[in-house]
């Protein structure tokens, strides 16, 4: 099962040749540089810039409040998922200090799975932010002994206010299930899950997107490159955050669908691509791809070209602003 992981992070490396050192882990994402956004300084007047912190993990800011996405900061290395996995407190400690996580009200966990929630309860417990998810997430933030006041079921449609945010939680669609690695869309943790545990514990839970209003500004986080026909209709965002994750690997007709029913629906301004890293890697400023992520680049730059709608590329720990202050 961990076969398929090990192929999409390390095959790049593989066939890129003999040579005489070992090969990187990931995949080399230098050519992508030119489109890497500038890096911001902390929010004031209204702005609003958003720090990445690899695969779906988004630290919102406006200079007053903080909202967090997933929180997945681990990152357990490829020989860690042979066994029980665990959050590294170290490790999550660090990222978030690095990156200024000292105001965060909110965590919006998009499913259940290891490299989305698996630091969660870790996460709202050093924080103090609430936890907001799914029946499967709450059951990790349980099983990481957070209260029940700490946490808040996801209600799907309805807006909530985060300070000066409003976050509507949007039912989404996993990317298509690679066998023995997520096949298991749909089923729920139904009990609290305690740490160690191993990363197939994580059941998926459900997945959803997020919708994060500020005054009049829009941007919508699509946690799965996936869709489901027509509920997008009617959302517009100024920003799509675009997850990417597996699809470099899905056929043209899939990918051009997945592109239709997305950015084509919220019409953006700017798209942020999101879960393009191999989470196997630590997070770093240097993040690389996994084995498909050029292929899913190159397929919407090409689109976003046509359509006159900017790519901006983060690296980890990036913070850029995505809507400017008054
Ligand atoms: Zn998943």
């Amino acid at each position: 099962m961990v076969r398929t992981l090990f192929a999409l992070a390390l095959a790049p490396a593989l066939l890129a040749g003999a040579a005489a050192q070992p090969p990187a882990p990931g995949t080399d994402l230098s050519g992508y540089r030119e489109y890497l956004l500038e890096a911001a300084d902390a929010p004031k007047n209204g702005a609003v810039t958003v720090t990445f912190l690899g695969t779906t993990t988004l630290l919102f800011d406006d200079g007053e409040t903080q909202l967090l996405t997933d929180g997945f900061l681990t990152r357990p290395p490829i020989t860690k998922l042979l066994n029980r996995i665990e959050t590294d407190p170290k490790v999550v400690d660090a990222a978030l200090k690095k990156a200024g996580a000292d105001r965060v009200k909110a965590l919006f966990v998009a499913h259940a799975h290891y490299d989305h929630a698996m630091d969660c309860a870790h996460v709202a417990q050093k924080t103090g932010a609430k936890l907001h998810g799914s029946a499967s997430v709450l059951n990790i933030g349980r099983g990481g002994g957070l209260k029940d006041e700490q946490m808040a079921l996801f209600e799907p449609g309805k807006e909530l206010k985060v300070g000066k945010f409003t976050v509507t939680v949007l039912k989404g669609k996993h990317s298509p299930p690679l066998k023995g690695l997520n096949d298991d869309l749909g089923q729920e943790i139904a009990k609290p899950l305690k740490q160690p545990a191993g990363f197939r514990d994580y059941k998926e839970g459900g997945a959803f997107d997020f919708l994060i209003r500020h005054g009049d500004r829009v941007a919508l986080v699509n946690c799965a490159a996936n869709f489901v026909e027509g509920a997008r209709d009617g959302v517009r965002a100024d920003v799509l955050f675009l997850s990417v994750g597996a699809l470099g690997g899905q056929p043209k007709e899939f990918r051009t669908a997945f592109y239709d029913q997305t950015v084509s629906k919220v019409k953006p301004k700017l798209v942020i691509p999101i879960h393009y890293d191999d989470f196997t890697q630590p997070l770093s400023d240097s993040l690389r791809g996994l084995g498909d992520t050029p292929a899913a680049f190159d397929f919407v730059i090409a689109r976003l070209k046509a359509d006159k709608i900017r790519f901006g590329l983060m690296q980890g720990y990036t913070r850029a602003q995505v809507f400017a202050g008054k």
